[in-house]
């Protein structure tokens, strides 16, 4: 069967997709579809109820809430938040991450939520929410439950979201003092990263956060805790500690000696 062969849902509030999602566990949660597109156009799935979520607008809020505390929407579209005037004053490392991602027309369709959910080893946000300390709101007709970025991504394309469950928003804490974001890509310009760095400075406490190495975004605190005065150093051990994958962006040992120039130069872009 073809995508296009597949049963139609389009709730139209988020209770309603809640419910669906409860009842039709065998239906594919569709949002922008620029991940879900290549899987079925590639043959990869074939759904045979698709659940989109594009006339959900609660899912397309994007607020500052009480405390200063950044609220994103799963249906937030990359391009909304990268060029949002609030976001990029107080994170502007997030605004920046994710224009970085892919070009215009890939970004004013992928979402934060997709982004998130399909777990791609090798995606740019990951890393920069996850040195943000940011959580993921992940929702059912059960309840909700809030995860770290850490908790949500399990491995490749594996996350915690349960069957039930739609990741609805995620948070991001008051901006930090410093944040920076380091794409390093070995193939064009358009390309997913080789190395990814996302680095922050919260009350003088150090979070870096490495992506596109591994199956999971990498961050090693008793490192950090070196602070931010010890770049080098920090650099070296972040390349020790990776075990990096070899792909067609660059071998192991390509990505070793990247890293540890890249997380220096994010430690030094902070100061
Ligand atoms: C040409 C191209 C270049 C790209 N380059 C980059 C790049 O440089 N950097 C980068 O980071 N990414 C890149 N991407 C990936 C892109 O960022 C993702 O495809 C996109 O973010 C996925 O979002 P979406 O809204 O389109 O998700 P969809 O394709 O609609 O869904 C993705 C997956 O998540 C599930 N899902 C979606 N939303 C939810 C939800 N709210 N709750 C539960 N499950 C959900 C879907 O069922 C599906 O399995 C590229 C993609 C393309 C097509």
């Amino acid at each position: 069967m073809s995508a296009a062969a597949a049963e139609w849902l389009a709730p139209s509030t988020l209770d309603a997709a809640l419910a669906l999602r409860a009842e039709r566990v065998d239906a594919t949660v569709l949002a922008g579809g620029t991940f879900l597109g290549i899987l079925v156009n590639q043959g990869f799935v074939e759904p045979t109820a698709l659940l989109s979520l594009g006339q959900v607008a609660e899912l397309r809020a994007l607020e500052l809430a009480g405390g200063g505390e950044l609220r994103i929407g799963a249906m937030v579209t990359h391009r909304t938040l990268e060029r949002d005037p609030r976001v990029r004053e107080r994170w502007p490392a997030l605004a920046h991450a994710f224009s970085l991602v892919a070009s215009p027309r890939v970004r004013n369709q992928a979402t934060v939520g997709g982004v998130l959910a399909d777990a791609d080893y090798a995606s740019d946000p990951p890393a920069m929410l996850a040195a943000l300390e940011a959580r993921a709101v992940l929702r059912s007709a059960r309840g909700e439950r809030e995860v770290a970025i850490d908790d949500l991504i399990l491995g490749y394309y594996e996350t915690c979201i349960a069957p039930d469950e739609l990741l609805v928003e995620v948070r991001v804490p008051p901006a930090p003092a410093a944040a920076v974001y380091r794409k390093f890509r070995s193939r064009s310009s358009e390309d997913r990263p080789c190395v990814a760095v996302a680095a922050a400075l919260r009350g003088g406490a150090l979070r870096v956060v490495v992506g596109a190495v591994a199956d999971t975004p990498q961050h090693f605190p008793d490192v950090c805790a070196l602070g931010a005065a010890h770049a080098a150093e920090i650099g070296a051990a972040y390349a020790e500690r990776i075990a990096p994958i070899d792909d067609a962006r660059g071998s192991a040992a390509y990505r070793r000696r990247v890293t540890a120039v890249e997380v220096r130069r994010a430690i030094e872009a902070l100061a």
